[in-house]
């Protein structure tokens, strides 16, 4: 399983990197490549342009509704609706119930749809607590975790490898469960220690990321999701003080290569 990071700045697009954005890629037994995009938020889609068409992908899957995780749907949108082939079909798109409202309700499309061009390019499905599904050779549960909306982290699993990503979350059991034994597990740290403490229910520090990741007993943390304010050091050593398996900061554009042996190639 290979793991793009597509964008990683947390809260909001950086100077260096766009929102939270993952390209999860996947071969099948018949040697089919699959490609799942797992959250798309603000200023993502231009950099998703420069790893893959994205008229290739399979599938988006949507954490929250927070609009830097799914705002550059609205792109995506446009680009499938719009595109010049006609054989693309309905692009499905897992995500909270009210995504499709959000979506609709940025881009305002209603009424000024031109002939020949999709009203509806996305099949929605609803993620709910404890949803199994499979795309393709990946399988995916979904887990709600702690954050100001209703929101989720993911488990994907195939032929043996797991990947766990947080999602946007403070510490809690579901988290703790998803990232179980998982070869990768990504977890955002957008906090930091002392200066963040007033906020609670709403996102991880480095310290709390790392307990978690001792607690699940994980191949490799990778870390993710520092706001431009951040210092990615101090997230980083709060996480090492606490865990002392392998640890990543990531950084845009980086691939992890995720085997169930827990090593990855391409990381750095
Ligand atoms: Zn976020
Ligand atoms: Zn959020």
């Amino acid at each position: 399983m290979r793991i793009h990071v597509i964008g990683c700045s947390g809260s909001f697009a950086g100077p260096t990197s766009a929102a939270s954005s993952y390209l999860i890629e996947h071969v099948d037994a018949d040697g089919r490549l699959w490609r799942v995009l797992m959250d798309l938020g603000s200023g993502a889609f231009g950099p998703l342009q420069n790893v893959i068409d994205p008229a290739d992908l399979d599938a988006v899957i949507i954490s929250h509704l927070h609009p830097d995780h799914y705002l550059d749907l609205t792109g995506l949108e446009v680009f499938w609706a719009y595109h010049s082939r006609t054989d693309l079909g309905k692009l499905p798109i897992h995500g909270p119930a009210a995504l499709p409202d959000r979506v609709s309700g940025v881009l305002g499309r209603e009424g000024h749809i031109p002939a020949g061009v999709s009203a509806a390019p996305f099949d929605y499905h609803t993620l709910t607590d404890g949803h199994r599904f499979s795309i393709g050779p990946l399988e995916i549960e979904t887990r709600a975790v702690l954050h100001p909306v209703e929101a989720y982290g993911f488990r994907l699993t195939a032929d043996g490898v797991t990947f766990a990503y947080s999602g946007d979350t403070d510490s809690c059991e579901a988290l703790d469960e998803l990232a179980a034994g998982a070869d990768l597990f990504l977890c955002e740290a957008g906090y930091i220690e002392g200066r963040d403490d007033r906020f609670t229910g709403v996102h991880l520090t480095g310290r709390r990321a790392g307990e978690a990741a001792a607690r699940a007993g994980v191949g490799r943390l990778a870390l993710t999701h520092i706001p431009a304010w951040t210092d990615p050091g101090i997230p980083l050593a709060e996480a090492r003080a606490v865990h002392t398996g392998p640890i990543t900061m990531v950084q845009p554009m980086d691939i992890f290569d995720v085997s169930c042996s827990s090593t990855e190639e391409g990381a750095p």
